[in-house]
Protein backbone atom coordinates (compact mmCIF):
# COMPACT_ATOMS: atom_id res chain seq x y z
CA UNK A 1 0.00 0.00 0.00
CA UNK A 2 1.44 3.58 -0.93
CA UNK A 3 1.69 6.23 1.62
CA UNK A 4 0.52 9.49 1.26
CA UNK A 5 2.81 12.05 1.93
CA UNK A 6 2.32 15.12 4.26
CA UNK A 7 2.99 17.80 1.69
CA UNK A 8 2.47 20.92 4.12
CA UNK A 9 5.91 22.29 4.87
CA UNK A 10 5.27 22.69 8.54
CA UNK A 11 5.92 26.12 10.69
CA UNK A 12 9.24 24.40 12.32
CA UNK A 13 10.84 21.36 12.84
CA UNK A 14 12.07 20.21 15.77
CA UNK A 15 14.62 17.77 15.53
CA UNK A 16 15.43 15.99 19.27
CA UNK A 17 19.09 14.84 19.79
CA UNK A 18 18.02 11.85 21.45
CA UNK A 19 15.94 10.01 18.97
CA UNK A 20 17.67 6.29 20.50
CA UNK A 21 18.95 4.63 23.58
CA UNK A 22 22.50 5.56 24.16
CA UNK A 23 24.26 8.56 23.95
CA UNK A 24 22.46 12.23 23.59
CA UNK A 25 24.01 13.36 20.05
CA UNK A 26 25.96 17.05 20.28
CA UNK A 27 24.54 19.78 18.20
CA UNK A 28 26.77 19.96 15.54
CA UNK A 29 25.38 23.65 13.87
CA UNK A 30 24.49 26.89 15.98
CA UNK A 31 21.18 29.19 15.96
CA UNK A 32 21.34 31.20 13.06
CA UNK A 33 23.24 28.60 10.36
CA UNK A 34 21.50 27.45 6.98
CA UNK A 35 21.13 24.12 6.79
CA UNK A 36 20.38 21.82 3.67
CA UNK A 37 18.11 18.52 3.75
CA UNK A 38 20.17 15.52 4.72
CA UNK A 39 22.62 18.00 6.37
CA UNK A 40 24.30 16.14 9.83
CA UNK A 41 23.61 18.38 12.54
CA UNK A 42 23.98 16.20 15.12
CA UNK A 43 26.14 12.99 16.70
CA UNK A 44 28.39 11.52 18.80
CA UNK A 45 31.93 9.80 19.34
CA UNK A 46 30.63 7.08 21.63
CA UNK A 47 29.40 3.84 19.89
CA UNK A 48 26.36 3.80 21.64
CA UNK A 49 24.47 6.83 19.44
CA UNK A 50 23.48 7.67 16.10
CA UNK A 51 23.49 10.57 14.35
CA UNK A 52 20.62 13.29 13.25
CA UNK A 53 20.16 14.75 10.31
CA UNK A 54 17.72 17.97 8.89
CA UNK A 55 14.93 17.22 7.12
CA UNK A 56 14.53 20.32 5.94
CA UNK A 57 16.33 23.46 4.23
CA UNK A 58 15.81 26.44 6.36
CA UNK A 59 17.62 28.32 9.24
CA UNK A 60 18.45 27.04 12.22
CA UNK A 61 16.24 29.03 15.13
CA UNK A 62 16.91 27.90 18.26
CA UNK A 63 18.74 24.46 20.42
CA UNK A 64 16.50 24.03 23.34
CA UNK A 65 14.78 21.84 25.14
CA UNK A 66 11.90 20.47 23.67
CA UNK A 67 8.89 18.08 24.47
CA UNK A 68 9.51 14.68 22.89
CA UNK A 69 7.16 11.82 22.46
CA UNK A 70 8.11 10.24 25.36
CA UNK A 71 7.09 11.86 27.69
CA UNK A 72 10.11 14.25 28.64
CA UNK A 73 11.90 17.25 27.65
CA UNK A 74 14.81 16.79 25.53
CA UNK A 75 17.61 19.15 23.77
CA UNK A 76 16.51 19.71 20.19
CA UNK A 77 17.37 21.79 17.37
CA UNK A 78 14.56 24.03 16.10
CA UNK A 79 14.44 24.58 12.49
CA UNK A 80 12.56 27.27 10.51
CA UNK A 81 11.73 25.27 6.96
CA UNK A 82 12.11 27.15 3.79
CA UNK A 83 10.49 26.31 0.53
CA UNK A 84 13.72 25.00 -1.08
CA UNK A 85 14.12 21.32 -1.34
CA UNK A 86 18.11 21.69 -1.98
CA UNK A 87 20.03 18.60 -0.42
CA UNK A 88 23.31 17.72 0.56
CA UNK A 89 24.93 15.62 -2.02
CA UNK A 90 24.09 12.26 -1.69
CA UNK A 91 26.76 9.51 -2.58
CA UNK A 92 25.25 5.69 -2.94
CA UNK A 93 28.29 3.42 -1.29
CA UNK A 94 29.66 1.26 -4.51
CA UNK A 95 29.54 -2.43 -2.54
CA UNK A 96 30.68 -1.63 0.57
CA UNK A 97 32.28 -3.74 2.62
CA UNK A 98 30.70 -5.10 6.55
CA UNK A 99 32.54 -2.36 8.54
CA UNK A 100 31.76 0.16 5.84
CA UNK A 101 28.11 -0.88 5.84
CA UNK A 102 28.54 -0.45 9.96
CA UNK A 103 29.43 2.96 9.84
CA UNK A 104 27.40 3.93 7.05
CA UNK A 105 24.46 2.81 9.27
CA UNK A 106 25.25 4.87 12.18
CA UNK A 107 26.46 7.62 9.99
CA UNK A 108 22.78 7.99 8.25
CA UNK A 109 21.37 8.12 11.59
CA UNK A 110 19.85 4.50 11.09
CA UNK A 111 17.71 3.31 14.40
CA UNK A 112 15.46 1.22 15.29
CA UNK A 113 11.92 1.95 16.42
CA UNK A 114 12.92 0.45 19.68
CA UNK A 115 15.67 2.89 20.41
CA UNK A 116 18.64 1.01 19.68
CA UNK A 117 20.82 2.33 16.80
CA UNK A 118 20.38 -0.16 14.35
CA UNK A 119 24.63 -0.33 13.84
CA UNK A 120 24.62 -1.65 17.74
CA UNK A 121 22.03 -4.65 16.88
CA UNK A 122 23.55 -5.43 13.99
CA UNK A 123 27.08 -5.55 15.60
CA UNK A 124 26.89 -5.61 19.25
CA UNK A 125 30.19 -5.51 21.74
CA UNK A 126 31.68 -8.46 21.91
CA UNK A 127 29.21 -10.97 20.61
CA UNK A 128 28.53 -12.39 17.46
CA UNK A 129 25.23 -12.03 15.15
CA UNK A 130 24.34 -15.48 12.98
CA UNK A 131 21.09 -14.65 11.97
CA UNK A 132 18.99 -10.94 10.73
CA UNK A 133 15.52 -10.50 10.99
CA UNK A 134 13.46 -8.34 9.61
CA UNK A 135 10.11 -8.24 11.69
CA UNK A 136 7.65 -6.96 9.03
CA UNK A 137 4.31 -8.21 11.13
CA UNK A 138 3.19 -4.59 11.35
CA UNK A 139 3.01 -4.83 7.16
CA UNK A 140 4.40 -0.86 7.09
CA UNK A 141 5.02 -0.27 3.41
CA UNK A 142 7.46 2.17 3.45
CA UNK A 143 7.21 5.07 1.01
CA UNK A 144 9.68 4.89 -1.93
CA UNK A 145 10.53 4.40 -5.61
CA UNK A 146 8.91 1.44 -6.34
CA UNK A 147 6.51 0.74 -8.93
CA UNK A 148 5.00 -2.82 -7.63
CA UNK A 149 5.07 -4.61 -4.55
CA UNK A 150 7.19 -7.55 -6.21
CA UNK A 151 9.39 -4.86 -6.78
CA UNK A 152 8.83 -3.56 -3.31
CA UNK A 153 9.59 -7.02 -2.04
CA UNK A 154 12.53 -7.59 -4.08
CA UNK A 155 13.95 -4.26 -2.84
CA UNK A 156 13.24 -6.20 1.29
CA UNK A 157 15.31 -8.74 0.21
CA UNK A 158 18.02 -6.61 -0.85
CA UNK A 159 17.92 -4.84 2.36
CA UNK A 160 17.92 -8.09 4.34
CA UNK A 161 21.59 -8.90 2.38
CA UNK A 162 22.61 -5.72 3.74
CA UNK A 163 21.71 -6.18 6.60
CA UNK A 164 23.05 -9.70 6.80
CA UNK A 165 26.66 -8.34 5.11
CA UNK A 166 26.72 -5.58 7.82
CA UNK A 167 26.04 -8.42 10.73
CA UNK A 168 28.42 -11.34 9.23
CA UNK A 169 25.25 -13.23 9.35
CA UNK A 170 24.47 -16.55 7.48
CA UNK A 171 20.85 -16.69 7.67
CA UNK A 172 18.61 -13.84 7.59
CA UNK A 173 14.58 -13.97 7.32
CA UNK A 174 11.60 -11.47 6.68
CA UNK A 175 8.84 -12.27 9.08
CA UNK A 176 5.13 -11.43 7.89
CA UNK A 177 2.17 -11.46 9.31
CA UNK A 178 -0.18 -14.30 8.27
CA UNK A 179 -3.14 -12.35 7.63
CA UNK A 180 -1.46 -10.01 5.38
CA UNK A 181 -2.56 -11.09 2.12
CA UNK A 182 -0.74 -8.44 0.66
CA UNK A 183 2.82 -8.54 1.73
CA UNK A 184 2.93 -12.56 1.24
CA UNK A 185 1.38 -12.08 -2.43
CA UNK A 186 4.05 -9.28 -3.01
CA UNK A 187 6.97 -11.63 -1.93
CA UNK A 188 5.25 -14.78 -3.08
CA UNK A 189 7.37 -16.22 -6.09
CA UNK A 190 10.13 -13.28 -6.07
CA UNK A 191 13.93 -14.51 -7.19
CA UNK A 192 15.86 -15.13 -4.09
CA UNK A 193 19.68 -16.14 -5.82
CA UNK A 194 17.95 -17.93 -8.59
CA UNK A 195 14.75 -19.53 -6.50
CA UNK A 196 11.61 -18.50 -6.20
CA UNK A 197 10.32 -18.07 -2.50
CA UNK A 198 7.79 -19.39 -0.78
CA UNK A 199 6.75 -18.01 2.46
CA UNK A 200 6.75 -20.51 4.92
CA UNK A 201 4.16 -20.43 7.89
CA UNK A 202 5.54 -20.97 11.47
CA UNK A 203 3.11 -22.80 12.94
CA UNK A 204 2.88 -25.36 15.46
CA UNK A 205 6.68 -26.22 16.55
CA UNK A 206 8.08 -25.40 12.96
CA UNK A 207 10.93 -22.64 13.32
CA UNK A 208 12.81 -20.88 10.84
CA UNK A 209 15.46 -23.86 11.03
CA UNK A 210 12.79 -26.44 9.45
CA UNK A 211 12.61 -23.74 6.38
CA UNK A 212 16.55 -22.98 6.06
CA UNK A 213 16.61 -26.84 5.98
CA UNK A 214 13.20 -27.51 3.49
CA UNK A 215 13.81 -24.58 1.00
CA UNK A 216 17.75 -25.69 0.74
CA UNK A 217 18.23 -21.32 1.48
CA UNK A 218 19.72 -19.14 4.02
CA UNK A 219 17.37 -16.77 3.21
CA UNK A 220 13.56 -17.00 3.53
CA UNK A 221 9.91 -14.86 4.32
CA UNK A 222 8.24 -16.52 7.03
CA UNK A 223 4.20 -15.76 7.88
CA UNK A 224 3.14 -15.95 11.45
CA UNK A 225 0.60 -14.31 13.73
CA UNK A 226 1.61 -10.80 14.79
CA UNK A 227 2.78 -10.25 18.18
CA UNK A 228 1.49 -6.92 19.96
CA UNK A 229 3.26 -5.28 22.79
CA UNK A 230 6.31 -2.78 23.90
CA UNK A 231 8.88 -5.26 24.70
CA UNK A 232 8.47 -8.33 22.31
CA UNK A 233 11.66 -8.71 21.07
CA UNK A 234 12.98 -11.68 22.84
CA UNK A 235 9.49 -13.57 23.11
CA UNK A 236 9.39 -12.99 19.03
CA UNK A 237 13.13 -14.19 19.15
CA UNK A 238 11.97 -17.83 20.69
CA UNK A 239 8.69 -18.03 18.63
CA UNK A 240 10.48 -17.34 15.60
CA UNK A 241 13.87 -19.03 15.78
CA UNK A 242 13.42 -21.38 19.31
CA UNK A 243 16.40 -19.53 20.50
CA UNK A 244 15.66 -18.84 24.45
CA UNK A 245 16.73 -15.74 25.42
CA UNK A 246 17.19 -15.38 29.43
CA UNK A 247 15.81 -12.14 31.30
CA UNK A 248 18.02 -9.16 31.11
CA UNK A 249 19.27 -10.51 27.69
CA UNK A 250 18.41 -9.55 24.44
CA UNK A 251 18.17 -11.04 21.12
CA UNK A 252 21.45 -9.90 20.33
CA UNK A 253 22.97 -12.74 23.39
CA UNK A 254 21.99 -15.17 21.49
CA UNK A 255 22.80 -14.59 17.93
CA UNK A 256 19.97 -12.94 16.38
CA UNK A 257 19.37 -9.05 15.43
CA UNK A 258 15.98 -7.64 14.87
CA UNK A 259 15.81 -5.28 12.63
CA UNK A 260 11.85 -3.09 11.79
CA UNK A 261 11.26 -2.60 8.26
CA UNK A 262 12.06 1.10 8.63
CA UNK A 263 15.42 0.63 9.28
CA UNK A 264 15.76 -1.88 6.58
CA UNK A 265 14.68 0.61 4.16
CA UNK A 266 17.15 3.14 5.46
CA UNK A 267 19.87 1.03 4.92
CA UNK A 268 19.10 0.22 1.52
CA UNK A 269 18.64 4.09 0.48
CA UNK A 270 21.59 4.79 2.24
CA UNK A 271 23.56 2.71 -0.02
CA UNK A 272 21.76 3.03 -3.20
CA UNK A 273 20.80 6.69 -2.99
CA UNK A 274 23.37 8.07 0.12
CA UNK A 275 20.17 9.19 1.72
CA UNK A 276 20.67 9.53 5.33
CA UNK A 277 17.88 8.57 7.58
CA UNK A 278 15.45 11.96 7.61
CA UNK A 279 11.65 10.95 6.58
CA UNK A 280 10.03 8.21 7.79
CA UNK A 281 6.56 6.45 7.32
CA UNK A 282 3.64 6.49 10.55
CA UNK A 283 0.48 5.03 10.72
CA UNK A 284 -2.31 6.96 11.42
CA UNK A 285 -5.92 6.22 13.29
CA UNK A 286 -9.04 8.63 14.71
CA UNK A 287 -11.72 10.41 12.81
CA UNK A 288 -11.68 12.66 9.75
CA UNK A 289 -9.51 11.97 6.38
CA UNK A 290 -6.81 10.02 8.21
CA UNK A 291 -4.68 8.17 5.33
CA UNK A 292 -3.85 4.51 7.17
CA UNK A 293 0.04 5.51 6.01
CA UNK A 294 1.94 8.76 5.92
CA UNK A 295 5.36 9.34 4.91
CA UNK A 296 6.74 12.45 7.01
CA UNK A 297 9.90 14.13 7.61
CA UNK A 298 11.81 13.45 10.72
CA UNK A 299 10.50 16.26 13.60
CA UNK A 300 7.63 17.05 11.85
CA UNK A 301 5.22 18.17 14.96
CA UNK A 302 2.26 16.31 15.41
CA UNK A 303 0.28 19.28 14.80
CA UNK A 304 1.01 19.89 11.16
CA UNK A 305 0.17 15.64 10.28
CA UNK A 306 -3.49 16.30 12.60
CA UNK A 307 -4.38 19.19 10.76
CA UNK A 308 -3.94 17.47 7.34
CA UNK A 309 -6.54 14.91 8.63
CA UNK A 310 -9.43 17.53 9.83
CA UNK A 311 -10.60 15.34 12.86
CA UNK A 312 -12.35 17.83 13.75
CA UNK A 313 -12.11 18.05 17.80
CA UNK A 314 -9.74 15.66 19.42
CA UNK A 315 -9.72 14.73 23.25
CA UNK A 316 -6.46 12.50 23.31
CA UNK A 317 -3.19 11.92 20.82
CA UNK A 318 -1.51 9.10 21.63
CA UNK A 319 2.29 8.20 20.20
CA UNK A 320 2.79 4.58 19.12
CA UNK A 321 -0.65 2.57 19.64
CA UNK A 322 -3.76 3.13 21.91
CA UNK A 323 -2.63 0.44 23.92
CA UNK A 324 0.90 0.43 24.61
CA UNK A 325 1.55 4.00 23.75
CA UNK A 326 2.00 7.36 25.48
CA UNK A 327 -0.74 10.41 25.69
CA UNK A 328 0.76 13.65 24.38
CA UNK A 329 0.26 16.58 26.84
CA UNK A 330 0.95 18.53 23.63
CA UNK A 331 0.91 18.34 19.93
CA UNK A 332 3.52 20.34 19.58
CA UNK A 333 5.82 17.03 20.18
CA UNK A 334 7.76 15.93 16.85
CA UNK A 335 8.09 12.78 14.84
CA UNK A 336 10.94 10.88 16.02
CA UNK A 337 12.55 7.75 14.75
CA UNK A 338 10.67 5.92 17.54
CA UNK A 339 7.39 7.14 16.00
CA UNK A 340 5.56 4.55 14.45
CA UNK A 341 1.63 5.20 14.93
CA UNK A 342 -0.63 8.69 15.97
CA UNK A 343 -3.92 7.71 17.55
CA UNK A 344 -6.67 10.14 17.95
CA UNK A 345 -9.67 9.88 20.05
CA UNK A 346 -13.03 11.81 19.68
CA UNK A 347 -13.69 13.66 23.38
CA UNK A 348 -16.77 11.37 23.56
CA UNK A 349 -14.12 8.58 23.22
CA UNK A 350 -11.63 9.27 25.97
CA UNK A 351 -11.73 6.37 28.74
CA UNK A 352 -12.05 8.45 31.76
CA UNK A 353 -13.93 5.82 33.85
CA UNK A 354 -12.38 5.48 37.73
CA UNK A 355 -10.77 2.12 38.33
CA UNK A 356 -13.06 -0.17 40.43
CA UNK A 357 -12.46 -3.23 43.22
CA UNK A 358 -10.90 -6.40 41.26
CA UNK A 359 -14.06 -8.90 40.48
CA UNK A 360 -11.58 -11.78 40.28
CA UNK A 361 -12.89 -12.62 37.00
CA UNK A 362 -9.74 -13.90 35.77
CA UNK A 363 -10.24 -12.09 32.14
CA UNK A 364 -6.40 -10.63 32.54
CA UNK A 365 -5.15 -14.32 32.92
CA UNK A 366 -7.30 -15.72 30.06
CA UNK A 367 -5.74 -13.16 27.65
CA UNK A 368 -2.27 -12.81 29.11
CA UNK A 369 -0.15 -14.52 25.42
CA UNK A 370 2.60 -15.40 27.92
CA UNK A 371 0.43 -16.86 30.68
CA UNK A 372 1.28 -14.43 33.95
CA UNK A 373 -1.28 -13.33 36.38
CA UNK A 374 -1.82 -9.82 35.77
CA UNK A 375 -4.11 -8.86 38.79
CA UNK A 376 -1.59 -10.58 41.19
CA UNK A 377 0.88 -8.49 39.69
CA UNK A 378 -1.16 -5.54 39.83
CA UNK A 379 -1.59 -5.42 43.88
CA UNK A 380 1.92 -6.60 44.42
CA UNK A 381 3.23 -3.65 42.30
CA UNK A 382 1.13 -1.30 43.43
CA UNK A 383 1.77 -2.51 47.36
CA UNK A 384 5.26 -1.60 46.19
CA UNK A 385 6.51 -6.08 47.20
CA UNK A 386 8.99 -6.03 43.68
CA UNK A 387 10.40 -9.08 44.91
CA UNK A 388 7.19 -11.17 45.01
CA UNK A 389 6.41 -9.22 41.29
CA UNK A 390 10.13 -10.75 40.33
CA UNK A 391 9.05 -14.16 41.50
CA UNK A 392 6.07 -14.65 39.54
CA UNK A 393 8.15 -13.74 36.44
CA UNK A 394 6.75 -10.13 35.86
CA UNK A 395 9.90 -9.26 33.78
CA UNK A 396 8.72 -11.67 31.11
CA UNK A 397 5.42 -8.97 30.55
CA UNK A 398 5.61 -7.89 26.57
CA UNK A 399 3.28 -4.78 27.80
CA UNK A 400 1.08 -5.72 25.10
CA UNK A 401 -2.14 -4.22 27.10
CA UNK A 402 -4.59 -6.58 26.71
CA UNK A 403 -5.01 -7.60 30.70
CA UNK A 404 -6.39 -3.97 31.04
CA UNK A 405 -8.35 -3.88 28.00
CA UNK A 406 -10.22 -7.09 28.94
CA UNK A 407 -10.34 -5.63 32.67
CA UNK A 408 -13.93 -4.62 33.76
CA UNK A 409 -12.97 -2.69 36.61
CA UNK A 410 -10.89 -0.43 34.46
CA UNK A 411 -7.67 -1.16 36.31
CA UNK A 412 -4.45 0.46 35.20
CA UNK A 413 -2.68 -3.20 35.44
CA UNK A 414 0.03 -2.07 32.78
CA UNK A 415 0.69 0.92 34.53
CA UNK A 416 1.56 -0.65 37.54
CA UNK A 417 3.01 -3.95 35.67
CA UNK A 418 5.87 -0.80 34.30
CA UNK A 419 6.15 0.86 37.33
CA UNK A 420 7.16 -2.34 38.78
CA UNK A 421 9.29 -3.27 35.90
CA UNK A 422 11.26 0.19 36.43
CA UNK A 423 11.67 -0.19 39.84
CA UNK A 424 13.36 -4.30 39.64
CA UNK A 425 15.48 -3.03 36.67
CA UNK A 426 16.80 -0.30 38.73
CA UNK A 427 17.45 -2.65 41.83
CA UNK A 428 18.56 -5.58 39.96
CA UNK A 429 20.83 -4.19 37.12
CA UNK A 430 23.64 -5.40 38.32
CA UNK A 431 22.50 -9.52 39.11
CA UNK A 432 22.90 -11.74 36.04
CA UNK A 433 20.14 -12.76 33.74
CA UNK A 434 17.73 -15.15 35.46
CA UNK A 435 16.49 -18.03 33.00
CA UNK A 436 12.78 -16.66 31.65
CA UNK A 437 10.08 -18.87 32.11
CA UNK A 438 7.71 -18.40 29.99
CA UNK A 439 9.97 -19.65 27.03
CA UNK A 440 8.92 -23.19 27.21
CA UNK A 441 5.03 -21.73 26.15
CA UNK A 442 5.59 -20.18 22.60
CA UNK A 443 1.69 -19.28 22.60
CA UNK A 444 1.38 -16.26 20.74
CA UNK A 445 3.51 -16.98 17.41
CA UNK A 446 2.43 -20.25 16.59
CA UNK A 447 -1.19 -21.66 15.61
S1 LIG B 1 0.63 -9.01 31.91
FE1 LIG B 1 -0.78 -7.83 30.58
S2 LIG B 1 0.55 -6.47 29.40
FE2 LIG B 1 1.86 -8.09 30.28
S3 LIG B 1 1.99 -9.65 28.68
FE3 LIG B 1 0.30 -10.25 30.06
S4 LIG B 1 -1.53 -9.34 29.10
FE4 LIG B 1 0.25 -8.34 28.15
S1 LIG C 1 -9.62 -8.61 34.68
FE1 LIG C 1 -9.58 -6.96 36.21
S2 LIG C 1 -11.28 -7.52 37.59
FE2 LIG C 1 -10.84 -9.36 36.38
S3 LIG C 1 -9.32 -10.51 37.66
FE3 LIG C 1 -8.14 -9.22 36.24
S4 LIG C 1 -7.74 -7.35 37.44
FE4 LIG C 1 -9.42 -8.41 38.47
Amino acid sequence: MESKRLDKIPEKIVIPLRQHNGFVCEALVAKGDEVLIGQKIGDSSEYNSSAVHSSVCGEVLAIEEAAHPDGNKVLSIIIQPSDSEETVPFTPAKNPSKDALIELVKESGIVEHYGSPTHTVLKPRDKKIDMVLINATASEWIGGKYTNAKEYASQMIDALKLLMKAAGASKGAIIIGKDDSESIEAFEGVEVDGKKLLVAPLVGKRRLDHYFKDQESNILVASQKRIYGKNILNFFTYNVTGRKVAIDQNPTDVGVAICGVKSAKALYDAVYEGKPYYETVITLEGPGNCPEYMLVKLGTPFKDIIESCNPGEVGKIIANGVRTGVAQYTDEVPVTKGTTKISLQKPEDVLRDEAEACVHCARCVDVCPVDLIPSRLAVMADQGRFDECRQFHIQNCIECGRCAGACPSKIYILQLIRYAKNAIGMAYEDLPAKESSNLKLGCCGGE
